[in-house]
């Protein structure tokens, strides 16, 4: 079995232990390649040389919702303005990471920043033609008005990470032209919300993710790690009524076709 971790911070003084060590527990269990999101302008070079160091690594390069928050308005600047030729290096594969999030910032001018940064970096992606990689927490509606109002319809490919959303708007998701992307949530014992998400999305647009360090499977256990891809394979198998290899198989074709690998 060979898994894709569609969404872990390797790069993240957070991880439980050395990288290497890491990896190799990872690899032990099948686990072969990783996307690696960055979060903060600040750490894109750290990104890269993580991806150039360790074999079956790809990064995306973006800004997360929270660093918006706290970053001025010139550095954000500068990083959209370098951002597009960022995508043509060898290891970059996607924007991201990008997104809403409305459980941290609560004020309207706040979120409006948000959404425009978030708006500016979707329409690099749509430009270069690469997928982008989306944070959304407690704001699918105002998701779906930015995919709904930039043209994105139809036009976008890319993954809803750790997809939190009700299982009766994966559809719409689906037709936006994304991909859903399962993580620890969904191996939780009682997560029958994300059980029932899971079961919706159709075989072709289906990704697997730990975030780590930042998803534990146990709600409190600490920092999570890359192996943890195997549990969420094997909830997501249960979800879903179909054997471990068969997620394995399908959601490794699935991101190796999404970038292209
Ligand atoms: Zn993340």
């Amino acid at each position: 079995m060979e898994f894709f971790d569609t969404h872990c911070h390797l790069d993240d003084p957070a991880l439980p232990a050395a990288l290497p060590e890491l990896l190799a527990q990872a690899r032990g269990q099948g686990v072969c390649r990783w996307l690696l999101p960055a979060v903060d302008p600040a750490h894109w070079a750290r990104v890269l040389d993580v991806a150039q160091a360790h074999e079956g690594v790809v990064v995306a390069l973006g800004v997360h919702p929270h660093v918006v928050d706290r970053l001025e308005d010139s550095v954000l600047e500068r990083a959209l303005a370098r951002l597009p030729q960022t995508l043509s290096l060898p290891q970059v594969v996607a924007v991201g990471e990008v997104g809403l999030d409305h459980l941290r910032q609560k004020d309207p001018q706040g979120r409006a920043r948000q959404r425009r940064v978030f708006e500016q970096q979707l329409q690099i992606a749509i430009d270069a033609d690469v997928p982008v990689c989306v944070h959304c927490v407690r704001a699918q509606g105002a998701m779906m008005e930015v995919l709904k109002a930039n043209a994105a319809w139809g036009h976008i490919k890319g993954i809803m990470h750790a997809y939190g959303g009700s299982a009766q708007m994966v559809p719409l998701y689906v037709q936006a032209g994304l991909h859903l992307a399962f993580g620890g949530l969904t191996a939780r014992p009682n997560a029958r919300r994300s059980a029932a998400s899971c079961a919706a999305v159709p075989p072709g647009r289906l990704l697997l993710e730990t975030d780590a360090p930042y998803m534990p499977i146990e709600h409190g256990a600490g920092a999570s790690r890359p192996v943890d891809i195997v549990q969420v394979a094997q909830a997501v198998a249960r979800h879903r009524a179909v054997s471990v290899q068969e997620i394995a198989a399908l959601t490794t074709a699935n991101a190796c076709a999404l970038f292209g690998l």
